[in-house]
């Protein structure tokens, strides 16, 4: 079996199965040996962990997995990367699973609860960018028993995740994130590190569940919804984009009037308001 995470056995590997890169898979394979240590060494990976691997490539990563935690579930969706991971990288593992599917439609509650009798697995990855934003929304909003997700992403939408109000980068994404999840950008990883390099830099960034969520909103799905509207149309006041949002049925009367029980001016965008304004806002507008 030969050892991934360098150039040499990477070309070897895909010279050997003539493999030919998807561009619509998003595959940029990791071929730095550091970075796939500090992943896992992020990750906080030990012996007990149970962990869930999105889209393992010729698997690189799966291979680290495998040495340092209990059990390791794999899903990939390109069929022609299965038999490389069975047969050849990945063949010398008894503690792996591998699934050949799209991960938006697993049912990863159930992997949870046949791998790990339900308990709170980690989820490492270095994600498909093009799908970055409904892996980790789904991973959240279907409630899957949960530790961590430590994944490298766009290096933008990573910073995406950990800003606050006031900041250009702010919006919906950092909100969600941030009910759910304590954001920490672990590391940037240049563009070379990745065969075929990508036109963008990455980073590593881990969130780390919260048992519970840092506000209470009396109704959680309406609090996303006003979230979404505020931020559809960024630059205009709260009044304005809530009030012309068809979904949410309030009128700019009832917006004007919460702002001001709040303290806020009927001018104010979104963008100046903290998670913990959000919840409120959608508790008087309920
Ligand atoms: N983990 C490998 C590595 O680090 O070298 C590969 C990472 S590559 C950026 C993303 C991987 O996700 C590719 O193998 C791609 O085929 C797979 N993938 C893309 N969309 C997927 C999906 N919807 N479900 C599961 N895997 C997917």
């Amino acid at each position: 079996m030969a050892t991934l995470g360098n150039p040499t056995n990477t070309i070897a590997i895909l010279q050997k199965y003539d493999f030919n890169f998807q561009k619509k898979f998003g595959q940029n394979f990791l071929i730095d040996s550091n970075i796939l240590e500090h992943i896992i060494d992020a990750a906080e990976i030990t012996k007990d962990d149970c962990v869930l691997e999105i889209g393992p490539g010729i698997g690189t990563m799966t291979q680290y997995l495998c040495e340092n935690a209990r059990e390791v579930v794999a899903v990939e969706i390109d069929k022609k990367l299965i038999p490389i991971l069975e047969n050849d990288t990945l063949a010398a593992y008894d503690n792996i699973t591998i699934i050949n599917e799209d991960i938006l439609k697993v049912d990863i509650n159930q992997i949870v609860q046949e791998k790990n009798a339900g308990k709170p697995i980690k989820v490492v990855a270095n994600l498909p960018y093009y799908i970055t934003t409904p892996i980790i929304m789904g991973l959240f909003e279907s409630h899957v028993p949960l530790d961590s997700i430590t994944i490298m992403v766009q290096k933008e939408v990573a910073d995406r995740m950990q800003v606050g109000p006031g900041t250009k980068d702010y919006g919906a994404l950092s909100l969600a994130v941030q009910y759910y999840a304590k954001p920490k950008v672990m590391l940037t990883v240049p563009a070379g590190c990745f065969m075929p390099r990508p036109n963008v830099d990455s980073a590593v960034i881990k969130l780390t569940r919260y048992q519970n969520p840092p506000v209470k909103a009396s109704d959680e799905h309406f609090m996303f919804e006003i979230i979404r509207a505020s931020f559809n149309q960024r630059r205009k006041t709260l009044v304005n984009g809530l009030g012309n949002a068809s979904n949410l049925k309030v009128t700019k009367e009832e917006v004007t009037k919460a702002l001001e029980q709040m303290g806020l001016p009927a001018t104010i965008r979104g963008e100046a308001l903290t998670l913990v304004q959000f919840a409120q806002l959608s508790d008087l507008l309920r």
